[in-house]
């Protein structure tokens, strides 16, 4: 039998999702509704209130959600039972399920066969990742977007308008004796630059939209007692702060995700700085240099109660050149240094004054941060946004056909030199949309599924 199934996570409720065609019969080996109904009396999209019974035994009082093919996640017939949540019911309704004729399903096995049955494209099916693992609220916004299918509308369109070059290089193919070649190579070298700027647009949302999955990468450097705790832990308890902590990749660092008033920082060595308070002395400005070259943005902090050090200066002259705020801090005290102060007269468009102490200031900090990576630029009601590598890598191969297409009409070569171009365009956007993609692909990319989904 072909029923997949699933139990999802431990909660107060706990779900269990089957999927095939047989799903309700292996349902009805161990539900009993309170108001008995055969199958095709049941509606779609119903529930039913009943017990699930091992050998006439009562195991737990459950909701059942009915799904009727076509119309479910997977297109085929599906049934939820809601029982009671916890390890051991849960999972003794999914061994009974298991006795009675369903199999395990594997992780993104319920999306994976939305994919196959038809009902959303590859990349709708990666957005679907997307969603579950999104940091920030801007991010779920993109990959439902995504879901919904804006950017495979996107790249049908785009596709749609390859196709009309190719009907094109076709007619001059077929027929070179009629003199249309001249006209018609010229029509051809607007349509492929008509695609590429549209192309070129999503991949540059891609820098984009890595903004709004990844965050920011943000270091907050300063000599010691500047005000980098407090400054941090200013940013973490602020009350629309969303915080997650993981490894860093780089080195051996504790970064955190915060989403800002919209704004998706990553906080880069954050550890460093909870550990090590003569930060600078400590670790040597080399080494404050190297935070500052992985970040794309660097908060220097001073303490605007004393005259600037040498370390001060070091750490001016070294961002210099880079993205970066100057954040004057204790300016409830009176203050030795602000933005007439020589050494920071450069940085007037980029400093601000706070206090991390008393939360003042942050508002400005993070008005600064969006205007800086314009964020407010970025309208996810407007554009679409590409987030996933795949696909960007896809596009970005497809626009350097583009221009190799494009040079063979330039350099006037044979005309089927450039459609063997355009055939490979076409296969890359197919890919991405999933049209044309190798089992191994699929394999790969459901592999990252989580369970259940
Ligand atoms: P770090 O070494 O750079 O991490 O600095 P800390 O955040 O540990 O701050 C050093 C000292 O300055 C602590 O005693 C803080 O309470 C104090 N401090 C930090 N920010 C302010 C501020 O805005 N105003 C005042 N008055 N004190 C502050």
């Amino acid at each position: 039998m072909h029923q997949s199934l699933r139990l999802l996570g431990i909660g107060g409720i706990g779900i269990i999702r089957m999927s095939g065609k047989e799903c309700f019969t292996v349902l009805d080996r161990i539900f009993t509704p309170k108001k008995p109904q055969s199958h095709e009396e049941i509606k779609g999209y119903s529930m039913k209130y009943g017990v699930i019974q091992e050998k006439g035994q009562v195991i737990d009082e459950v909701l059942v959600s009915y799904f009727k093919e076509p119309k479910s996640y997977t297109t085929e017939n599906m049934c939820e039972i809601n029982s009671h949540g916890g390890n051991v019911i849960v999972r003794k309704i999914l061994e009974l399920c298991l006795q009675n004729g369903a199999e395990l399903a594997e992780p993104g096995e319920f999306t994976k066969r939305a994919f196959l049955n038809g009902r959303i494209d590859l990349l709708q099916a990666e957005s679907v990742i997307d969603v579950i693992h999104a940091k920030s609220e801007r991010e779920a916004k993109t990959s439902i977007k995504q879901l919904e299918g804006a950017l495979s509308d996107k790249i049908h369109e785009i596709k749609q308008e390859i196709m009309d070059v190719m009907i094109n290089l076709e007619v001059v193919i077929d027929y070179p004796e009629y003199e249309i070649e001249e006209i018609t190579k010229q029509e051809i070298e607007n349509m492929l630059q008509s695609v590429e700027k549209k192309l070129k647009r999503l991949e540059k949302t891609f820098d984009e939209g890595k903004i709004i999955k990844e965050g920011i990468k943000t270091a907050i450097i300063g000599r010691p007692n500047a005000g980098k705790s407090s400054l941090l832990n200013a940013i973490l308890q602020e009350e629309r702060a969303i915080v997650t902590e993981y490894e860093g990749t780089t080195r051996d660092t504790i970064e955190e995700f915060v989403t800002i008033a919209g704004i998706p920082l990553k906080l880069i060595d954050t550890a460093g700085i909870h550990e090590a308070k003569d930060e600078v002395e400590k670790i040597g400005i080399q080494k404050a240099k190297q935070i500052a070259d992985e970040a794309d943005l660097v908060i220097a902090i001073f303490d605007s109660t004393r005259e600037l050090s040498d370390e001060d200066r070091q750490i001016l002259a070294m961002i210099k050149e880079r993205p970066s705020i100057i954040v004057l801090n204790k300016t409830d005290l009176p203050a030795k240094i602000d933005e007439t102060t020589k050494e920071l007269q450069y940085f007037s468009s980029s400093l601000l004054k706070i206090s991390a102490l008393n939360q003042w200031g942050l508002d400005a900090l993070y008005s600064k941060i969006e205007e800086m990576f314009h964020l407010e630029e970025i309208n996810l009601d407007q554009d679409v946004v590409v987030t996933n590598l795949r696909h960007k890598k896809l596009i970005s191969k497809a626009i350097q056909k583009v221009e190799e297409a494009k040079k063979t009409i330039e350099q006037n070569m044979p005309i089927d030199i450039c459609s063997i171009f355009i055939k490979e365009i076409l296969e890359d956007l197919a890919k991405i949309t999933g049209e044309f993609v190798t089992e191994d692909i699929i394999q790969e990319i459901f592999s990252q599924f989580c369970l259940g989904k």
